[in-house]
């Protein structure tokens, strides 16, 4: 099994989608997993959920995932736009991220328990090493439940 094979199977990644490469900073403080997907995919309208051809990749886009020992790690992608024939085209979804958040949900959902557990966002902030407005975007989710 090679490394991107088990960072895979870590973040549950499935076809269509794998890990392109993996890279750590110099200083050791910061992995960069970059997903990417087969090109013959098909995916979803997010708007009515027809199978569509890619049209085209997005700019890259960052989000913060769960930190592996020390490493902050990030997750990139360039996400996958496809053209739908009733809707045109439309930017795809990912399986790790809720839309428009810069947070992986294994993440948020780490976010939601440091904070009760530290029950004050400025601890969380510490122990995340978020910024307060961050944290507070994952808790107004929680309770917008
Ligand atoms: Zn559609």
């Amino acid at each position: 099994m090679t490394d991107t094979d088990t960072f895979q199977t870590l973040l549950r990644l499935a076809e269509p989608w794998f890990i392109a490469g993996i890279d750590i900073d110099p200083a050791g403080e910061a992995m960069h997993v970059c997903i990417d997907f087969r090109r013959d995919a098909r995916f979803a309208c997010p708007q009515c959920g027809a199978l569509a051809e890619v049209y085209d990749r997005a700019e890259e886009r960052v989000w913060r995932h769960l930190d592996l020992w020390q490493c902050e790690t990030w997750l990139h992608c360039r996400l996958p736009r496809v053209r739908c024939e009733v809707h045109g085209v439309r930017q795809v979804g990912t399986p790790w991220a809720e839309p428009g958040s810069r947070l992986s949900s294994a993440f948020e959902a780490r976010v939601i328990d440091t904070v009760l557990a530290c029950q004050t966002v400025k601890g969380a902030c510490a122990l995340l090493r978020l910024k307060w407005d961050q944290v507070n975007a994952v808790m107004a989710l929680l309770t917008a439940m």
